[in-house]
């Protein structure tokens, strides 16, 4: 795995998604999750925008902050689902004078009662961003299809359709099965889709974390993760040690199969990120894979 591991080794990257708190909560909490983000010296941290009800305003000003403060290219998220093309310009414009170069455009979750808002589909905010604006922009896809899609086939053919308006890389859903994501992979480029494409990782650190996670994304959990999550999902010190190894692991393969990058879903918990980046880091060192 060693050798195979050198052979593909080809500067991936390696970023950090974080999250704004709910409502009016102060910043002080994610200030102090970006300082620990910081020391591992990724090459991108995101932030995202109103997931989990985050506060949609924060999420300009923390990733002012990651690109100004901290000097770390910042990927603010965005989503158009309730919006109009005025107030995406409002936040676009903001983005762009704080001096964030890259945004992660999406069309957000449809809840009960969604309406659309001038943009159906993230397609149609990654043209007009493109068109209008001087951002690098990322789009999300799904290794185990859009929840909503009917088909792996339908998805794929949307997938394409939203890199040709001009996404320039993709950042993946979460997974727990890297067989998923290389079947993906192969899905992706045999319909010719040659943007970069990012893993999304999301390292188990709670029984109910991962409950929340699963039944909201469909991500697949398989056996070995089921295990583990039964028989140390009481124990919180223990739950996060195994899911720590797990990520790790996931990392490692990915890594030795040549993946672009990874995006590694932090919640909030630079400890975690810390621990999966240096064990990630004694592999590569000892590979001597140096990234730009
Ligand atoms: P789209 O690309 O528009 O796709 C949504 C569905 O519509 C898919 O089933 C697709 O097949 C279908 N579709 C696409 N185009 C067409 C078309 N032309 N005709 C018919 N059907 C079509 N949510 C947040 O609220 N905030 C965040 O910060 C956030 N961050 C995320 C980060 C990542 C890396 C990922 C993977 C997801 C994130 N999400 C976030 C969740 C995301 O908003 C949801 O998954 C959402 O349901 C879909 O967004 P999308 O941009 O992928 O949509």
């Amino acid at each position: 795995m060693i050798e195979k591991a050198i052979k593909h080794a080809k500067k991936p990257s390696f970023s950090f998604e974080i999250f704004p708190p709910k409502g009016t909560a102060d910043l002080s909490g994610v200030y102090a999750t970006i300082d620990g983000l910081a020391s591992l010296a990724p090459d991108l941290i995101s932030v995202t925008y109103g997931a989990g009800g985050s506060s949609r305003e924060n999420t300009v000003d923390i990733a002012s902050a990651i690109q100004n403060k901290y000097d770390i290219p910042a990927l603010a998220h965005l989503t158009c689902v309730g919006s109009t093309k005025a107030e995406m310009d409002d936040i676009l414009t903001h983005l762009k004078d704080k001096g964030v170069k890259n945004i992660l455009a999406m069309r957000g979750d449809l809840g009960e009662n969604a309406v659309l808002g001038d943009f159906k589909h993230a397609s149609e905010l990654i043209a007009y961003i493109k068109e209008n604006y001087d951002f690098k922009v990322f789009g999300a896809c799904y290794p185990e299809k859009h929840i909503e899609a009917y088909s792996m086939g339908e998805d794929l053919k949307h997938l394409k359709h939203k890199v040709e308006c001009g996404t320039d890389e993709l950042i993946s859903q979460l997974f727990f099965d890297n067989n998923a994501f290389y079947s993906f992979i192969d899905k992706v480029r045999g319909i010719g889709i040659e943007v970069p494409v990012v893993a999304g990782i999301m390292p188990v650190t709670s029984a109910k974390q991962i409950d929340r996670m699963v039944s909201m994304c469909g991500a697949t959990l398989p056996e070995e993760v089921q295990h583990f999550v039964k028989a140390y999902g009481h124990n919180s010190m223990a739950i996060k040690e195994a899911g720590i190894a797990y990520a790790t692991s996931q990392i490692i393969d990915l890594l030795a199969n040549g993946v672009d990058g990874i995006h590694l879903y932090t919640m909030n918990q630079p400890e975690v990120a810390k621990r999966i980046v240096e064990n990630i880091r004694g592999i590569l060192y000892a590979l001597k894979v140096k990234r730009a």
